[in-house]
């Protein structure tokens, strides 16, 4: 057996070079460091003065002043439908995030190289902006890897391997779905009906139903204490709270998680049938794989109660959860630039006449 006479020369070196993975998503971004692990998970909201567009408040706190913001301060998540819609804000947010990441360096380093997560099938320009942002907020490199593979790689499934396997990621924005062989996407599907949408289910039923007019940090609140898809062994209630449309006064509603699950049903039933939808399409062989080591879910959304019953009824193959399903794309990237010789080909390029490599 080979000795690898170079490692402790690189373990050194690893000391003083600061790597990380990053999954920038929707609604939360996290941020992993070689060596260190998850160091930050904060919600991707950025609060800024409306006239200056000075940043006030990054992350949590700015998560915690949405929809309560005097008029001069507006909180924003720069990022919609998984793709970055407010460049320099996404920027600042980036360049607090990444700060925050070298307080846990052992030498204040100044550019990390950095592997980003992307959904898969946006457009070259939007691949762009993610990696124009993450250079603009001080990294050194730049890396991009589709978040559905990065989801796959953090959730431990074989990718690499002949075998298929198949990774369902429903985040705040978008639900991912793909299909892997021999460390390359088969097919995927990319939706714009996930976590928040399910929000904005809650918040139309309220007002449908009740007449009661709820905030969206409500909505999903309620979303996690009691939403479903699929009947519960104990039934549930919350209390929502918002303003009644006739009367204009506040008014609390008693809610019941049968109505949640009633009023989650249109969304629950989209990302259900898209998932039909690509095992429709993947090759036999590869089903009959996923007959064998199922169906993995990852993403805050895949935390909904009963899904995973839900779906594997519905699919007839198991549908299991990763383990920590929120931090598998961080995990996933941040693996990339520990086996960066094996894992390199599943990166993402640019197309030429851009700067990237
Ligand atoms: P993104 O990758 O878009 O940032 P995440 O993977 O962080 O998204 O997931 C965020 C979504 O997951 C939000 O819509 C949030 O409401 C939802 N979520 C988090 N926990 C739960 C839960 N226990 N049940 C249902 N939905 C959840
Ligand atoms: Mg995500």
């Amino acid at each position: 057996m080979a000795i690898d006479v170079f490692r402790p020369l690189r373990w050194l070196l690893g000391l003083f070079s600061l790597d990380i993975g990053i999954d920038l998503g929707t609604a939360n971004t996290l941020v992993n460091v070689r060596n260190k692990g998850i160091v930050l998970n904060e919600p991707s909201w950025v609060a800024i003065q409306k006239k200056t567009k000075e940043v006030v408040a990054v992350g949590q706190q700015a998560k915690e002043i949405a929809g309560r913001t005097p008029s001069n301060i507006i909180a924003i998540r720069p990022l919609r439908d998984g793709v970055i819609s407010e460049f320099e804000i996404t920027e600042a947010m980036l360049e607090y995030f990444i700060g925050k990441a070298h307080e846990h360096s052992l030498v204040p380093i100044p550019s990390p190289r950095v592997v980003i997560g992307i959904p898969s099938g946006v457009t070259e320009v939007e691949k762009r902006a993610v990696y124009d942002a993450a250079l603009a907020a001080g990294a050194r490199e730049v890396y991009l890897i589709e978040e559905p593979t990065a989801a796959a790689l953090g959730a431990g499934l074989p990718i690499g391997e002949p075998r298929g396997s198949m990774i369902v990621d429903i985040g705040g924005g978008t639900t991912e779905v793909a299909v892997f062989s021999m460390g390359g996407i088969v097919l995927s599907r990319s939706l714009r009906v996930a976590g928040d949408e399910m929000d904005q289910d809650i918040v139309a039923y309220a007002r449908n139903k009740y007449n009661l007019l709820i905030g969206e940090r409500m909505a999903e609140k309620a979303k996690i204490a009691i939403g479903s898809a699929y009947p519960l062994w104990e039934e549930k209630t919350f209390t929502l709270r918002g303003r009644n449309l006739v009367t204009g006064l506040p008014e609390s509603v008693e809610v019941s998680s049968i109505e949640i699950r009633e009023a989650l049903s249109n969304s629950v039933n989209v990302v259900v049938a898209a998932i039909k939808d690509a095992i429709d399409e993947t090759p036999p062989e590869i089903i009959a794989d996923l007959m064998e080591i199922g169906i993995c879910m990852a993403g805050g959304g895949s935390l909904l109660q009963g899904l995973t019953e839900r779906l594997t009824e519905e699919l007839k193959i198991r549908v299991w959860l990763a383990d920590d399903p929120m931090t598998c794309v961080a995990r996933g990237a941040g693996r990339i630039l520990e086996d960066y010789d094996i894992l390199k080909p599943l990166l993402v390029g640019l197309e030429r006449g851009s700067t990237a490599r």
